[in-house]
């Protein structure tokens, strides 16, 4: 195998264009061409080290540190097919999780591409995740300012980078859409390509043994697995995103990120609403790759300065294309730059496929969660471990940025829990763990994950798989 790998120069270019790729689909293909098929699982890793092991010194070491955790080295998953819906950050976290626990993960994805410039903030916890497990040495940028953050797309084509030479399978333009079985087992049903059909590896259909949902807000996942839903109701707030080009000028360096919220900077918010007529409750502006902004607005504002045309109580109808003026919105969140101190003049809009201005509104007046984070699902004879993870377990707060950190976590927690349910074979003692530490992890905070203060800054290293020694 070190041979194989080793000796091809077209393999070593391929590895090198991988590590490069900026697009998902370039990425998927260098690494399929820098590595032989007949290599699988870990091993993957081991070869790639090996041949590879004056580049990116760094990568190698933390990966090799993390394998070599206590709790990782006996592989309590050996043997084990995770089929993994999904992705994003906490898919790919869970896939990561599971190679380290020595499992087959399988990530399936229905998107073709990694599209998201919207930027997500990292607690610190979650920033020493991230470098432990090799992210700062595959995107050196990852976090240098003073406030934590990624953009989604970035973040989603490191964690795919890692999964991958961790030896995880991801399978793009494939949606999951139904468990299906046989007297092999559970397999699940995927489109692919607009084709319905069981989902095969290397002509085999694959057999399950533990499915994660990390497939977003309005899983399929949670639907499908009867997951209850509780709803629970804010004050109305209409999130706004949006981004510009960031071509890294001098003007634009000098531009100071900000995280505000009205009741800890009244003044700033007084003056933007007596200059502009624009009353927000947060604004939040990181310079990332792009010229990155959320804020929340009532939608009294939005109607009085005429981005929404009507007021209807419906979120759907409220924010239905036909109810937002564009010209306006773009010249709300313009002003809303300009106050921030950004030289707006300057700076293109980010523009969706079809060439418009890329604003996003959503509703952030109701959040949905599971009532429960794991379920044991009858599918034939097989009692199955389903466990959902991020958004698809709990709706974050993006200004806030709840939805990563909580995706990290609940991933982490989901591998624990099917650890767990191995070892004991009791899915009442099992669903008892997940219980106690699901509410921890909806409360969750910055603040809230242990660490040891060693005086030179957080420790993080007590934080393993096991939930009792990660929240307070
Ligand atoms: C358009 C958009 C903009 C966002 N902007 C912000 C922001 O500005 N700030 C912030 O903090 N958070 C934002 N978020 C939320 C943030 O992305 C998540 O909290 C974070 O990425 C963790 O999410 P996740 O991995 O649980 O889910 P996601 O990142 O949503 O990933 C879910 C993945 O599952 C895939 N999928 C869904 N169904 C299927 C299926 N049936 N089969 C296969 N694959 C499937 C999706 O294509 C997606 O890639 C945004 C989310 C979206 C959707």
């Amino acid at each position: 195998f070190f041979l194989l790998f080793g000796m091809d120069k077209q393999r070593a270019q391929a590895f090198e264009l991988f590590i490069k790729s900026d697009e998902l689909t370039e990425l998927i293909k260098h690494f399929h061409d820098s590595t032989p098929d007949s290599v699988t699982g870990l091993e993957i890793f081991h070869c790639l080290k090996e041949a590879h092991k004056h580049w990116k010194p760094n990568l190698w070491k933390a990966l090799d540190e993390c394998l070599a955790q206590e709790q990782y080295t006996k592989k309590p998953l050996a043997g084990k097919t995770l089929l993994i819906v999904g992705a994003g950050p906490a898919g790919l976290v869970s896939a990561i999780e599971a190679a380290f626990l020595g499992a087959t993960p399988v990530v399936l994805e229905k998107r073709e591409a990694f599209s998201r410039h919207n930027v997500l903030l990292l607690w610190e916890y979650t920033v020493e995740y991230f470098k432990r497990i090799g992210a700062k040495a595959l995107y050196p940028r990852l976090c240098v300012g003073s406030l934590f953050h990624v953009s989604i797309r970035r973040l989603q084509l490191v964690l795919t980078q890692i999964a991958l030479i961790l030896g995880a399978q991801i399978h793009i333009n494939t949606e999951f859409v139904e468990l299906s079985s046989s007297s092999e087992g559970v397999h699940a049903i995927i489109s692919h390509n607009g084709k319905q059909e069981t989902f095969s590896v290397g002509g085999n259909s694959l057999v399950v043994d533990a499915l994660i949902g990390a497939d977003g807000l309005n899983s399929h996942v949670a639907s499908l697995c009867k997951f209850e839903r509780k709803v629970a109701h804010a004050k109305q707030a209409i999130g706004i995103t949006w981004n510009f080009v960031n071509s890294r000028t001098p003007a634009e360096v000098h531009a100071e990120e900000i995280t505000f919220s009205r009741h800890m900077l009244r003044e700033w918010f007084d003056n933007l609403k007596k200059e502009h007529s624009i009353d927000l409750e947060n604004c939040v502006y990181l310079c990332d790759e792009t010229h990155y902004f959320i804020c929340t607005a009532p939608k009294e504002n939005l109607l009085s300065f005429g981005v929404l045309k009507e007021d209807f109580s419906s979120s759907a109808e409220l924010l239905s294309a036909d109810n937002i003026d564009k010209e306006k919105l773009v010249e709300y969140t313009q002003k809303i730059a300009s106050f921030a101190e950004l030289p707006v003049e300057s700076l293109e809009m980010i523009s969706n496929e079809q060439g418009e201005k890329e604003i996003q509104m959503f509703d952030f007046t109701q959040k949905q969660a599971a009532t429960e984070q794991i379920r044991f699902v009858q599918q034939g004879t097989t009692e199955l471990f389903v466990s959902l993870v991020g958004d698809a377990l709990t709706e974050p707060f993006w200004p806030q940025g709840t939805g990563a950190n909580r995706a990290v976590l609940s991933a982490q927690d989901s591998l624990f829990y099917y650890q767990k349910f191995l070892s004991s074979n009791s899915k009442e003692k099992t669903s008892s763990l997940a219980a106690k530490y699901y509410s921890k992890l909806c409360f969750s905070t910055s603040d809230g994950v242990r660490a040891n203060n060693s005086g030179f800054g957080m420790d993080f290293s007590v934080c393993l798989l096991d939930p009792a020694t990660r929240y307070m």
